[in-house]
This record gives structure tokens, C-alpha cells and sequence, in this order.
């Protein structure tokens, strides 16, 4: 019955003098964070936040975004975490959607945030500066939001606005830790938004620590307080919430930040900070693999990376494992499911191509499309279906869509997958995506597979448009590697002798990058949405 604040607890108790976070060359002991969270508890309570309450966090990965989640969860109150990417019109629905009473964000967003306060159920609004915990400013110092570099901004005067530093230093380490019940609720953790408008996923305190235990089973046989995390994965995204920040603490684990996940400060972490354990998602991988510095970088420190939320090429895993020596190995989740619900095992058989297993505790089946029940035999595509402790309690305020996607004690994750006769799973292609040609069902990931094996494509995405004859058909948009040139029939044929004729594409169309979501997914909607428009 152990909460994540029970199994952090045991990481400040054990390993108090070891470092808990790492930023930008700034070490924070366990100790250190144990004192910042219990500041910034009391001020919370100060401000009358009470067990049940919301508050919203909009900050990038960095001291105070850790410290203040589990401030929120020691009092009770349910997080909601934030990209600060967002604009006032995602962030405006997020806020009022969880009715977020108080907010942590960055200087560098304060006065957005004040002009948007009217508009919500904010009141406090505690502003942080990346520049707060940077040991030598000056040499450290990056763009890391927005276009404004430097280290702190001007924020306007107004009421109920406070400093994060200066409101730590304020406030007693005697906060009270509230009494938590593994049914009590710890986030409203926002989808993804890469099919549609995200919604608000009720995690419980038992999804959370049911996950931090199912995960750890997959770490088996390495050390509590011995391993260094890479802290690469926006922590406002459930993903790298749980297999990495959550992951980090409880293990008492050094848990490396990078604020901005992009080829070179996620190279230069690596090679400075010697994680071992990296949770990344594909485009990471490919980012840093069509930066030239790789070749010159050390990454051998890594013994084990995890990808998930969207395919991993084949071909991206064989280069990436090259180069660095280390295992890429894959998984599936989705914010219903805390998100994890799929690993390939780290020393058994791994697949390549494949999501793996499911992890301990959890149970998977593959479902007729159509009808959604009818367990389907090995090897055949339909829906996969979950059910497990890690599983939501619900969509917040959305019980017709809790409805549909809960089914009798199952989640419908809207994926299509199959399973083969070992029992390893494979991800086809969500539903929503399926393209239907001619009659044939048509998977955009097996098309964009084929291109990732052309040594000119950095990037691919493949969606349906309408076409005369076959109803719809597939066209494919590409980001060609730097300084690389092709032309539309070259690509074209490329899948001539690698795709069955009914899944050739029909248009090619070369672009300098694709529209992605916050954790980096190539949002195939919205280019399927341009498409539609064009046509009217
Ligand atoms: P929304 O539900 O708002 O449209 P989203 O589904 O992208 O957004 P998440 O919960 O972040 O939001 O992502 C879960 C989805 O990510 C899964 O349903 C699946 O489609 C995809 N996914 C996760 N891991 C993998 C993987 N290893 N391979 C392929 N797809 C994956
Ligand atoms: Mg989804």
C-alpha cells in the first residue's frame, strides 16, 4: 500500500548525502530536495491549498519543477502538469478544464501568466528562474525558452505573485504530510493531443506507485542509490513523469535535467553527466544521430535506453546501438496507463520492431476491430486491450469518453496491434491513422518504415488523402538530411520493390521539418488536416 511519497521518503532516509538532481552542473543532495519540498508544501498549505485541491506546474525539467510536484502530492493536492510550449489558448483550457487554484511557472512566462490569471481559477502564482540553481551563470547560460536568452526576466508587480527562492526561504520544513489513500487522486495528466483535443487522465496515487513498482521489476538487479537517470523526457509528460523522474527518486537514483531535449544539449548531458539509464523518444534518437557531434562524443556511460510513445524505426535502433554500444530497448504506454504497459525484457529476448511484453501485473489482448470484444488468435491485427493498476480511473469531467474507453474493466487504447506466438506484441498503427485503399486497410507506419532505410530521409509521415478511384491513398511527406537533394519520382520508386503495389504512395512532398507534439511525435493529423484543407 505504498505510495510514491512512501518510496521517496525511503530514498531522503537512505541516501541523504547523494545527489538527487543534477542541473547544468548544480547538484541537489537527496537531503537538499527532502528540505525544498517540505518548504514549498508549507507554502502551499500558506496559500490554502488542501488535499484535493488542483495546481497546474509549467516549467521545463529543473529543480523546482521536481521539488514542487511532490510538494503537491506530500498535502494532497493533484497535479497538473503543463508544456510550457503551450499557448494561452492550450494552457487556458488545461487550467480551467482541472480548475488549478495555484501555478508554478518560469520568469520567463510570469507576466503571460498573469494576464491569463483573470481568465482562470488561479490565484498564487510562484515564478522560478532557470538561472536560480546554475553554479556559474555565465558559461552555463543557453536559450532555453521562448526567443528571450539570459537568465532571469522582469515580471511585472501584481498581487499573489512570489518568488520561488524567496518563498522557499520563507517557508518551515515542518510541513504536515497528508494522509493518502491509494484511490485518492495525484494528477490530472493531460493526453498527448495528437489525435484530437487532450483530456484530462485522473491518475491515482495507486496508478502511480503501482507503475513505479511494475517498472522496477524491469530494472531488477540494479542498486537502489546507484545508477544515474537521464532526465531528457519533458516531466510534463506522463512518460518521462514516470520512467524517469518518479523512477529516479524512489530508486534514490541521480536523476540528470535537461531542459531543452535536443541533439546537442542531449549529447553534451551525456558525455558530461555519465547517465546510465536514458528513456528517450524516437525523434531524440534521430536527432542526435544526424548531429555530426556523435561521432566525436562519448556515450558509452549508457548501458540501457528505452524508447516508447511512437514507432522506433528498425534501422534508427541498429545505427544508434552501433555507435554507443548500449541497448535500445522498446516499450508502449499512454497517459491512461500511467503510461507503461509493454517493455521488451532487458536481458531475456528482445525484438526489434517489437513493444515487448507486458509488464508484470498487467494483462493484454487483442480484440476484433469492429465489434471490440472476440479475443483474436496470434499473428492477427485488432485492437489491443489492457487491464491492469496502472489503468486511469477516468477521464476528469468526460464520462462519455470514459465509457468508451473503459470497457468492463478494459482500456481500449485505440491502437492496432498483434501479438506473435511467443507472446511479444507489435504495434501496427492506431486506428484513427488507418488508411483504407481500394478496399485494403493501409498502414502509414509500414510505409514511413520503408522510407527510414533511404540513407536521404532524416524524417517521414505518411497520411491518407481522398484519391478518385481507391477512395483514399497514401501520400508521403519527407525531410530529406541536411544538404541531401531527391526528387519526387526517385522517392516514388524507392518503395517499388519493398511495398505491395496497393500501399505505394501516390504524391511525395519534401519538407524542412514536421509539425510535432510536445514530446516530439510527428503530428500526422495535422498534416492530414492541411491535406483536407487544400481540398476544400
Ligand atoms: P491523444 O490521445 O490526445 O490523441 P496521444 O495518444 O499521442 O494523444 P499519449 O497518451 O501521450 O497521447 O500517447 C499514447 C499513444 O502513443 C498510444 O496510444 C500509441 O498510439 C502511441 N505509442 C506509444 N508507444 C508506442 C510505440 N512504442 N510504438 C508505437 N506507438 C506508440
Ligand atoms: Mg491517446
Amino acid at each position: 500500500n505504498r505510495t510514491i511519497m512512501d518510496y521517496l521518503g525511503q530514498s531522503f532516509s537512505d541516501f541523504p548525502n547523494n545527489a538527487a538532481l543534477v542541473f547544468q552542473g548544480y547538484k541537489l543532495s537527496f537531503a537538499g530536495l527532502k528540505d525544498m519540498v517540505d518548504r514549498f508544501a508549507s507554502a502551499l498549505s500558506g496559500f490554502g491549498i488542501e488535499k484535493g485541491d488542483a495546481v497546474a506546474i509549467l516549467l521545463p525539467n529543473s529543480i523546482p519543477c521536481v521539488a514542487a510536484y511532490y510538494a503537491i502530492l506530500k498535502i494532497g493536492g493533484v497535479v497538473v502538469m503543463n508544456n510550457p510550449l503551450y499557448s494561452d489558448r492550450e494552457l487556458s483550457h488545461q487550467f480551467n478544464d482541472s480548475g488549478a487554484k495555484a501555478l508554478i511557472t518560469l520568469d520567463l512566462l510570469a507576466n503571460r501568466m498573469i494576464d491569463l490569471r483573470p481568465m482562470t481559477r488561479v490565484r498564487q502564482i510562484v515564478y522560478t528562474s532557470m538561472g536560480d540553481y546554475l553554479p556559474f551563470p555565465k558559461n552555463l547560460l543557453f536559450p532555453l525558452i521562448g526567443k528571450k536568452k539570459g537568465l532571469a526576466a522582469d515580471v511585472k508587480q501584481a498581487s499573489d505573485v512570489y518568488k520561488w527562492k524567496e518563498l522557499i526561504s520563507g517557508s518551515s520544513p515542518a510541513s504536515v504530510q497528508a494522509d493518502l489513500d491509494l484511490d485518492d487522486l495525484a494528477m490530472f495528466q493531460y493526453t498527448g493531443g495528437t489525435t484530437g483535443v487532450s483530456k484530462g487522465v485522473m491518475l491515482t496515487h495507486g496508478n502511480l506507485s503501482r507503475q513505479f513498482q511494475q517498472v522496477r521489476a524491469w530494472f531488477n538487479g540494479f542498486d537502489r542509490g546507484k545508477e544515474v537517470m537521464l532526465g531528457a523526457l519533458p516531466f510534463f509528460h506522463v512518460f518521462g513523469l514516470t520512467t524517469s523522474m518518479n523512477m529516479a527518486a524512489c530508486q534514490g537514483w541521480t536523476n540528470v535535467l535537461v531542459p531543452k531535449p535536443q541533439a546537442e544539449p542531449l549529447l553534451d548531458a551525456i558525455s558530461k553527466f555519465k547517465p546510465t539509464f536514458a528513456p528517450l523518444v524516437p525523434t531524440m534518437y534521430i536527432g542526435m544521430l544526424s548531429d555530426p557531434r556523435i561521432k566525436t562524443t562519448d556515450l558509452t556511460s549508457i548501458s540501457a535506453c528505452f524508447s516508447g510513445s511512437a514507432p522506433l524505426p528498425v534501422e534508427v535502433i541498429k545505427e544508434f546501438e552501433k555507435i554507443t554500444g548500449a541497448t535500445i530497448v522498446e516499450g508502449f504506454g499512454m497517459t491512461e496507463s500511467s503510461p507503461v504497459t509493454h517493455i521488451n525484457p532487458l536481458r531475456g529476448t528482445r525484438k526489434p520492431g517489437s513493444i515487448g511484453i507486458p509488464i508484470p501485473n498487467t494483462d493484454a489482448k487483442i480484440v476484433d476491430l469492429e465489434t471490440g470484444d472476440n479475443e483474436l488468435p496470434q499473428g492477427e491485427s485488432g485492437e489491443l486491450i489492457i487491464r491492469g493498476p496502472q489503468v486511469m480511473k477516468g477521464y476528469w469531467n468526460r464520462m462519455d469518453d470514459t465509457a468508451e474507453t473503459i470497457r468492463d474493466g478494459w482500456l481500449y487504447t485505440g491502437d492496432i496491434a498483434k501479438m506473435d506466438d511467443d507472446g511479444y506484441f507489435y504495434i501496427v498503427d492506431r486506428k484513427k491513422d488507418m488508411i483504407l485503399s481500394g478496399g485494403y486497410n493501409v498502414y502509414p507506419r509500414d510505409i514511413d518504415e520503408v522510407y527510414y532505410l533511404n540513407d536521404k530521409v532524416q524524417e517521414v509521415c505518411t497520411v491518407g488523402i481522398p484519391h478518385p478511384s481507391r477512395g483514399e491513398a497514401a501520400k508521403v511527406f519527407i525531410v530529406l538530411k541536411e544538404g541531401v537533394k531527391a526528387t519526387e519520382k526517385e522517392m516514388l520508386d524507392f518503395v517499388k520493390d519493398r511495398l505491395a503495389k496497393y500501399k505505394w504512395p501516390v504524391e511525395i512532398e519534401f519538407r524542412t521539418e514536421l509539425p510535432k507534439t510536445n514530446v516530439g511525435k510527428i503530428l500526422r493529423k495535422d498534416l492530414r488536416a492541411e491535406e483536407m484543407a487544400k481540398r476544400g
